[in-house]
């Protein structure tokens, strides 16, 4: 049996220097430290972060603590709340979703009514929608639009699809005078799903491994399904079953973008003990 792993599989820059940052609290600081909603979505990383004294919390602490901010950001205004409260903040939010922040309010300085591609349910979304002004919205599809002014700008959740934004901006450009676009979707995805689309091509079953909760991994999972291999998305190695992997001579792994190594490891080491 044949295991192989995509290119770019896992960790991204952004998730890297949020757990690295995240890890070095832990390490060097004395004040109590708590991440403010899951610093990235694995539950296996949380856990860890846990262990070393890093708690996540749903709100902010009344008690004088350090406040590490999660890659996908957070509201301007809890941002603004924070630091008046005198916490110390340690913001881990990826410099390209801070980038697609700065995009919306400089949208909205300028007039434009903002547009956001993008999952309104998402942290990363409703972080970038504080920044858009009162006039902004968010779509997530080119038919969904709400009435449109004459200017219009959009910038785009980092995980969406260059297609999704192409669709977007062809049913647009016709309907208003003035149209930019930012178009804020990370390579990093893009990258990642283009190279697990050339394995699931050539592989007969797909392990896509993170968290059940990360938009990432479940976008990896539902690409793999549609071109039709046997796909399973799992967050450990526990998961995996025997009957699997029964007459399957070729395994590809893909990973999500907050998926650390050692997981993706047990994970071959899992299938090399059970596969032979
Ligand atoms: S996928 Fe891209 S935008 Fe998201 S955390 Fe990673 S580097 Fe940042």
């Amino acid at each position: 049996m044949e295991i192989l792993l995509v290119k770019n599989a896992g960790f991204c820059f952004g998730v890297k220097r949020a757990v690295d940052l995240t890890f070095k609290v832990a390490e060097d600081e004395s004040l109590p430290a708590v991440a403010l909603g899951p610093i990235i979505h694995n539950p296996q990383v949380i856990e860890e972060l846990g262990k070393r004294g890093i708690a996540t919390v749903d709100k902010v602490p009344d008690n004088n603590s350090i406040i590490i901010i999660r890659t996908h950001g957070i509201e301007q205004n809890l941002y603004g709340n924070i630091l008046k409260s005198g916490h110390r903040i340690i913001d881990a939010t990826c410099p390209f979703v801070k980038k697609a922040q700065q995009y919306a309010k400089l949208l909205s300085e300028e007039d434009y009514q903002v547009l956001i591609l993008g999952d309104s349910n998402h942290p990363e979304v409703k972080g970038i929608l504080s920044y858009a002004g009162g006039n902004a919205s968010v779509i997530n599809s080119s038919s969904n639009l709400p009435i449109l002014g004459r200017k219009v700008g959009i910038v785009v959740q980092t995980t969406q699809l260059q297609e999704a934004l192409k669709a977007l901006i062809s049913n647009i450009v016709g309907k208003v005078s003035e149209l930019k676009v930012f178009n804020t979707i990370c390579n990093s995805t893009a990258l990642r799903l283009k190279e697990t689309e050339k394995m699931a091509r050539k592989v007969n079953l797909m392990l896509v491994v993170g968290g059940k909760n990360s938009a990432n991994t479940t976008q990896l999972a539902h690409l793999c399904k549609s071109l039709g291999v046997t796909t399973y998305h799992i967050e450990t190695a526990s998961e995996i079953k025997k009957s699997w992997i029964r007459g399957i001579n070729k395994i590809g792994i893909t990973a999500g973008a907050s998926t650390p190594d050692w997981i993706i490891e047990d994970i071959k080491d899992k299938l090399r003990h059970i596969g032979g």
